[in-house]
């Protein structure tokens, strides 16, 4: 027995779900970027073509979470041997770090995906709560029940 695994013990990774893919109602301040910073919702492509380009940064105006990565983003040199000195972590210059974001879309863009994306979750929950709506017929049943039951006494 030797200590390394063979190949075909190797586990097959299982696709994580869309953060903005879920079944309960999110309660996001920003429906943009789902509260995370970089843009993630399902109308992103119909702003931008072609797939897997670098993460755009939310430019929400009143995005809390876009407003760190914008104030990293456009931190300066000295800024960021400042935080690296404070805080540790590895020194990035300005250039190395800009290299990783994308920040094209403007707050008009964010802004009208933010309003599409809550529409759309306003909907779902709004068609959610209508099938859900037992509530009617339950009491009716169970006043039904108990007059039966006085009836028979
Ligand atoms: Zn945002």
């Amino acid at each position: 027995m030797s200590g390394e695994f063979d190949e075909g013990e190797k586990l097959i990774a299982i696709p994580a779900p869309s953060r903005c893919d879920r079944d309960v109602r999110p309660q996001w301040k920003c429906f943009c970027c789902c509260d995370g910073g970089l843009v993630d919702n399902p109308y992103l492509s119909q702003l931008v073509s072609g797939k897997n380009g670098k993460p755009f940064i939310c430019q929400r105006l009143d995005c809390k979470a876009g407003e760190k990565y914008r104030n990293a983003y456009f931190a300066t040199d000295a800024q960021r041997q400042d935080y690296a000195q404070k805080h540790g972590g590895e020194v990035m210059t300005q250039q190395e770090y800009q290299a990783q974001w994308d920040i094209r879309l403007t707050v008009a863009h964010c802004e009208q995906m933010h309003l599409w994306h809550k529409r759309q979750w306003d909907a779902w929950a709004q068609e959610r709560s209508k099938q859900l709506n037992y509530g009617q017929s339950i009491s009716n049943l169970t006043q039904q029940i108990s007059m039966q039951i006085e009836e028979k006494c």
